[in-house]
């Protein structure tokens, strides 16, 4: 099945100059829905993972569905301010000024194997974000997993150097 067939391209989404990457038109179909998660479980199913973290808030669409069918946990990683009890946060560059994602303190236990999800892979900020933040809670990041990876100008995979990536569907970006 061509995944890349169920993503809308959306030319100046939020703001001009942005092509964005519609991942609704695909999970709103049961066959490519279903497809896509069992190509990330079928990846990671012999790993022992035992926690999966997502990222607000369409990593969640897949996030939950992975750890069910993995036999794992399930982790949010918000943006500030959303979870209730005491987190830990990670500061991340972007084009212009910061942004941060948290976690509750105790989510995730020393020596947790965790796969990080989100939908897609653009600069690469927030899945390294992510990934320090399962860090110093102590985790292990065995793998980060994406339905989509912009390649090209962008290098977000050169942020993620020494994990074991997974991504779907490899759409180029030309800047
Ligand atoms: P980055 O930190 O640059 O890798 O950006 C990844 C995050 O921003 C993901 O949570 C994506 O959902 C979102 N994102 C960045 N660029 C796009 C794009 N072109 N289309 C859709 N989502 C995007």
């Amino acid at each position: 099945m061509n995944l890349e067939e169920f993503i809308r391209n959306v030319p100046g989404f939020p703001k001009p100059g942005i092509q964005f990457k519609d991942v609704t038109t695909l999970c709103k179909v049961h066959a490519p829905f279903k497809e896509s998660c069992n190509r990330i479980i079928d990846y990671f199913k012999k790993k022992g993972i035992t926690k999966v973290v997502a990222i607000e808030a369409r990593g969640y669409v897949w996030g939950g569905v992975l750890a069910y069918q993995l036999g794992a946990g399930f982790v949010l990683m918000r943006k500030p301010g959303k979870l209730p009890a005491e987190t830990l946060s990670e500061t991340y560059e972007l084009e212009y000024g910061t942004d941060t994602i948290e976690m509750h303190k105790d989510a995730i236990e020393r020596g947790e194997k965790v796969l990080v999800f989100d939908d897609l892979l653009a600069t690469g900020g927030t899945a390294k974000a992510a990934c320090n933040l399962v860090e110093k809670a102590g985790g292990q990041v065995i793998g980060v997993a994406f339905v989509i990876e912009l390649t090209g100008s962008l290098h977000g995979r050169d942020k993620l150097e020494g994990y074991d990536i997974l991504s779907l569907i490899k759409i180029p970006v030309e800047e």
